[in-house]
């Protein structure tokens, strides 16, 4: 069997024969992909569901339309993303081709996570074919069976020598980072983020990282309670709660809250029945560790469970849970929730929440909920957040248009759609120069002069650019 290292050297002999260049091979391997989604979305199901339970109306949402969205919108426009773009110039390069040229990066390494083990994975392959790299795709050996199809999928569907998928936990990725890549796209943890940090600053190798922390919602002013529940329950329990842009907590007033927490329930029995364990519609959490984790979050808390708090061991479930008197030192606010449990805080005033939400790290997603265009546009204002969104939650990272990242400890650079294709090539700078204007050219050279300085000067200043185009 090949060595990780075979893998590596192979892809970038074959990065370096130019195959994955032509824009007619790069929308054929795109579209192998929609095959691959298309005829296997059975598997496909049944594997999510096998490590998530994730119900089918989800997994066809977020997992497979998402992909095969992106896989539409990239094969619509790649024609026109690869196109140079022709710059502004001033006179003294007026005579030259002056473009920005997109080009591939080499070998990109991909590195996945469990919660969307299919989106997150190939969402980011999208991008890296479309820009025309090899790539090495690393699934999360935690969502076991969507990692084992994929690895038994691509190399069916897509050009074996260009594209490898390459397996294991944390040991087999420690070993494949001691490999030269030409970029690594990671998501996952920002634990696990500064490891591959450190294993990139070896090669000097650029990353994105595709990163978590805490999503507030909050929630002021005027609002549309019932709807505001629905969304709010819709976005945070969808799958499980296990979103790196699901409300990590709720920010409100008291009052507000009161007016809440009967609508919360409300909507949690509408949306999953009075047991939510026998509810169809309902992921469980990943692995019995990470059960434990949140369990133990659970305990440590000092809030007040006021809707759920049921678990189940075996079954790795934990019910939808409410808490509120959650204090800002709590230990479900230590660290990003990553699942079913929802604490509430409260707040009395706009300015109050606004440095709330500034004393913690910049967040994946902001949400605000609110009538109010005022608030809406204060809070957008004056916080910083990788996306953000009013009156819904996760929503806004299903359009392919808006570019989808973090900032700060939330993450680093973007994808989907143009972003996505822009993060895997390099933005190269070309100047194409004949002979001419040798007079004008010889302003620049020894012996210098005084005279020689002025013309150069104006020859080359912005006010040149605009007027002599
Ligand atoms: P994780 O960091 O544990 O694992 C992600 C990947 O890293 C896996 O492929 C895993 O095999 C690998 N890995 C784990 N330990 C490693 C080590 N020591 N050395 C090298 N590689 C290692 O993350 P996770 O638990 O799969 O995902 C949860 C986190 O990811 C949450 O914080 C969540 O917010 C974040 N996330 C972010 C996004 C996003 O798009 N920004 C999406 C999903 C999840």
């Amino acid at each position: 069997m090949e060595t990780q290292s075979q893998v590596v050297d192979r892809l970038r002999s074959v990065f370096r024969s130019g195959v994955t260049i032509p824009v007619e091979f790069r929308l054929n391997q795109l579209a192998e992909l929609m095959s691959m989604i298309k005829d296997n979305e059975e598997q496909i199901l049944s594997a999510l569901h096998k490590d998530l339970a994730k119900p089918k109306f989800e997994a066809i949402m977020s997992e497979v339309d998402i992909v095969v969205n992106e896989l539409h919108y990239t094969i619509a426009n790649l024609t026109t993303w690869i196109q140079p773009d022709y710059v502004a110039k001033n006179l003294a390069t007026k005579l030259d081709d002056c473009f920005v040229r997109r080009e591939a990066l080499g070998v990109v390494l991909i590195i996945g996570p469990w919660n969307y083990p299919l989106h997150l994975l190939l969402l980011p392959l999208v991008s890296a074919i479309a820009a025309g790299n090899c790539a090495v795709i690393k699934p999360s050996e935690v969502s076991a069976h969507t990692d084992l199809l994929m690895a038994e999928l691509i190399p069916k569907y897509l050009a074996q020598d260009c594209y490898a998928v390459v397996r294991g936990g944390a040991e087999e990725t420690t070993t494949l980072l001691h490999n030269r890549f030409d970029h690594i796209f990671y998501t996952g943890s920002q634990t696990v983020a500064r490891i591959i940090l450190r294993a990139a600053s070896v090669h000097l190798t650029p990353v994105t990282l595709e990163l978590g922390g805490k999503c507030p919602c909050f929630i002021y002013g005027r609002v549309n309670i019932a709807a505001a529940a629905r969304r709010l329950v819709w976005s945070k329990y969808f799958n499980a709660g296990q979103s790196c842009v699901a409300p990590d907590y709720v920010l409100c007033s008291a009052a507000t809250r009161d007016a809440l927490l009967p609508a919360l329930r409300q909507t949690l029995e509408e949306f999953y029945g009075e047991d939510p364990q026998t509810s169809p519609d309902l992921s469980r959490i990943v692995s019995p560790r990470h059960w434990t984790r949140l369990m133990e979050l659970l305990k440590r808390s000092a809030g007040k469970v006021v809707l759920g708090g049921e678990s189940d061991q075996e079954d790795k479930y934990i019910a939808p849970t409410v808490l509120v008197d959650v204090s800002e030192d709590d230990a479900l606010m230590a660290e990003e929730i990553f699942g079913p449990i929802l604490p509430i805080l409260t707040v009395e005033s706009l300015e109050e929440g606004i440095a709330f939400i500034n004393r913690q790290e910049k967040p994946l997603a902001l949400y605000v909920f609110s009538d109010e265009s005022s608030v809406v546009n204060t809070v957008l204002e004056k916080t910083s957040s990788g996306g953000f969104c009013s009156n819904d939650g996760i929503i806004h990272m299903c359009l392919p248009t808006l570019p989808f990242g973090g900032v700060g400890a939330s993450g680093w650079g973007s994808y989907h759609g143009r972003w996505g294709f822009e993060t895997f090539s390099h933005r190269r700078a070309v100047m194409l120069r004949g002979w001419m204007l040798e007079r004008l050219n010889g302003l620049r050279y020894p012996p210098y002069r005084e005279d020689k300085l002025s013309w150069l000067r104006w020859t080359t200043s912005a006010k040149s650019s605009c007027s002599l185009m």
